[in-house]
């Protein structure tokens, strides 16, 4: 996924985060401020979220570009969420382009999504065979579910130091708090009375977006915001 977004907070329309927007993850389909790899996210979408009362989150997923889904853009001012995440793909080189290599990945328990690429022959092979799809990204989620999402910085890391070519910005939510790291791309925070935002790049001229420094790794809960170098 080449721009990705988490929301936790108060509970607001799925369009008030991915849509409505000036620079939202539509506008970011096609025209990314900030995108260093690839030029637009055409290779698929997908928003997952929790819903009251339902323990596993819901997930809507697609091949096509995000800007082709009138169902999407019709249902999406109609359902609100507390906990959000979705992303727009630009797929890498060598990937298959279907739904089940869109992100979010899920457990069953959390949401994840990767913004970047890794070179599959430095995961495990149990990674590769427990995965929703044979995209990178989705053995790296794989991965991560096994290990534990709590030890998402050191599955960053050591996934970064056997692959130095790597580029592991991820985000994973379980309904109640929100993890990312950054290692190689960029990640920015809006915190509001409201809810806080990560996204890979801002999706409004908001001056209280502040930028996430490169191997960091974040936590959100209802609390507030920690940043832990990794
Ligand atoms: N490697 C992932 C894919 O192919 C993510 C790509 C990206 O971040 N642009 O889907």
């Amino acid at each position: 996924m080449c721009r990705h977004l988490a929301y936790l907070g108060r509970a607001r329309s799925l369009a008030s985060l991915v849509l409505a927007p000036p620079s939202s993850l539509l506008v970011q389909s096609y025209a990314p401020r900030r995108q260093r790899h690839g030029t637009v996210n055409a290779d698929g979408w997908g928003v997952g979220w929790w819903a009251p009362e339902v323990a596993e989150p819901a997930r809507w997923r697609s091949a096509s570009p995000l800007w082709g889904s009138a169902s999407f853009a019709s249902v999406a001012p109609a359902v609100a969420s507390s906990c959000v995440l979705a992303a727009v793909r630009s797929a890498t080189a060598g990937m298959p382009i279907d739904e089940s290599a869109a992100a979010p990945f899920t457990d069953g328990r959390w949401l994840i999504s990767h913004n970047g690429r890794v070179d599959r022959a430095v995961l495990p092979p149990a990674a590769a065979v427990a995965a929703e799809s044979v995209c990178d990204s989705a053995q790296l989620a794989s991965l991560v579910f096994a290990t534990g999402v709590d030890a998402l910085g050191e599955v960053v890391r050591e996934v970064g130091g056997r692959d130095p070519g790597a580029r592991l910005n991820m985000l994973a939510a379980d309904g109640t708090r929100l993890l990312a790291t950054t290692w190689g791309d960029t990640l920015s925070v809006l915190e509001t009375p409201e809810g806080t935002v990560l996204a890979s790049e801002p999706y409004d001229d908001d001056p209280r977006w502040t930028d996430v420094p490169d191997r960091h790794l974040v936590q959100v809960t209802p609390d507030g915001t920690t940043l832990e170098q990794l």
